[in-house]
């Protein structure tokens, strides 16, 4: 069976003040042993048919030509990648030099997800990130010109400070570039980074919860109007530009992850591994998988997961293939909720599924809760 590979690189040149990812800046001193950890690790656990790889972090364009260089040949030979359909990486502005655009290219990288964050130097400074506009620019038409024909631009919105003229532009400015595909994700503020004990002291606002959904309602139609549709909660796309990775993740099917931190999920199960840079090192220069715990997940959370993921798309559940896989028909297991949920005009139903209306987008996390509680 065809499966999805994540392959984690938690490196970065700086943290941002807003990140909770598993990402060391600065570490360029753990770049090689980390790659040697990463190929053993793909060793260990190869041999399947891949129909998707997605290289996240972090930031792995930060790592040196030669060293891609080897992930990306370390994949090919480690799985069979004959098939495989989409390889994303993801890149920040900066360091996607053309001797690194080149390398992704020969390593048959076919997607790119590049963080435009915000077109505004005062809020790219407010993140923390390290590039301005004129770097994402460059960056973006370079990569044009060495053919890269399948690009997402990330983009943030709910950044304090940030009014909705600011994120009018952001928006134009990026469709202006005609990417493929466009991501806006509301800025969540976690726990443990700068900006919560920034907030915290009163050295920064708190995010605005009305101005986040203007912005958010404003995106969507905005970029429905230049020909991206909302596929997924945070996702918009060109027709046939949707990035089958996530999807996996969003229809809760199995993949395999690779580095610190990285989750897999099959067969009922979930394991992850240590999010410790050394450990997992060392772990795998002994020969040992470097998994810090799994956990069997049953019927009923396999099917609730199932449910609030795929309601994050916009075709949301269908009702043949969820009868399919949990052998029993949603309407009737969940008919009071569901009954519910569409009297209050938080889901739509169709012939052959249900999904969120966008008054069930904007409170979709007491939607998901009706099927926790069932
Ligand atoms: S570039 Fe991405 S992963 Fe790295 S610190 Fe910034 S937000 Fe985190």
């Amino acid at each position: 069976m065809e499966s999805s590979l994540y392959v984690h690189i938690p490196f970065c040149i700086k943290k941002c003040l807003y990140c909770d990812f598993v990402s060391f800046p600065g570490r360029e001193d753990m770049h090689r042993r980390y790659v040697a950890a990463l190929l053993s690790e793909m060793a260990l656990r190869g041999g399947k048919t891949l129909r998707t790889v997605y290289i996240g972090g972090g930031t792995p364009t930060c790592l040196e030509p030669g060293l891609l260089h080897r992930v990306l040949e370390g994949v090919d030979r480690c799985f069979d990648t004959s098939n495989c359909i989409e390889k994303t990486i993801e890149a920040n502005p900066g360091t996607l030099s053309v001797g690194i655009l080149e390398t992704l290219k020969e390593g048959g990288i076919n997607r790119l997800s590049i963080g435009l964050q915000s077109w505004h130097p005062e809020e790219l400074k407010t993140l923390g990130r390290t590039h301005d506009r004129q770097t994402f620019v460059q960056s973006y038409k370079q990569a044009r010109k060495l053919g890269f024909d399948n690009i997402n631009i990330d983009l943030i919105f709910g950044i304090p400070g940030q009014t909705l003229q600011s994120w009018r532009k952001t928006l134009e400015a990026a469709a202006d570039l005609a990417p493929e595909h466009i991501s806006c994700y509301s800025l969540k503020i976690e726990e443990g980074t700068p900006f919560h004990s920034m907030i915290a002291g009163g050295a920064l606002e708190e995010p605005d919860t009305d101005l986040d959904r203007d912005m958010y309602h404003y995106a969507v139609e905005y970029l429905e109007g230049r020909g991206y549709e909302r596929y997924e909660i945070s996702n918009f796309a060109r027709k046939g530009r949707e990035c089958v990775h996530n999807m996996v993740y969003w229809e809760n099917r199995p993949y395999i992850g690779i580095g610190t931190a990285a989750h897999s999920h099959r067969e009922g199960m979930r394991m992850w591994n240590t999010p410790d840079l050394h450990r997992y090192c060392t772990l795998l220069d002994s020969g040992k998988l470097p998994v810090e715990g799994s956990e069997v997940i049953s019927p009923e959370t396999g099917m609730f997961e199932t449910i609030f993921l795929r309601l994050r798309t916009r075709r949301g559940i269908n009702f043949r293939e969820f009868e399919q896989e949990f052998g029993t028909d949603i309407r009737k297991l969940y008919s009071e909720q569901i009954e519910r949920l569409k009297k209050d005009g938080l889901i739509e139903m169709g012939q052959e599924g249900f999904w969120l209306t966008p008054r069930g987008i904007d409170l979709s996390n007491s939607v998901f809760v009706q099927f926790f509680i069932n």
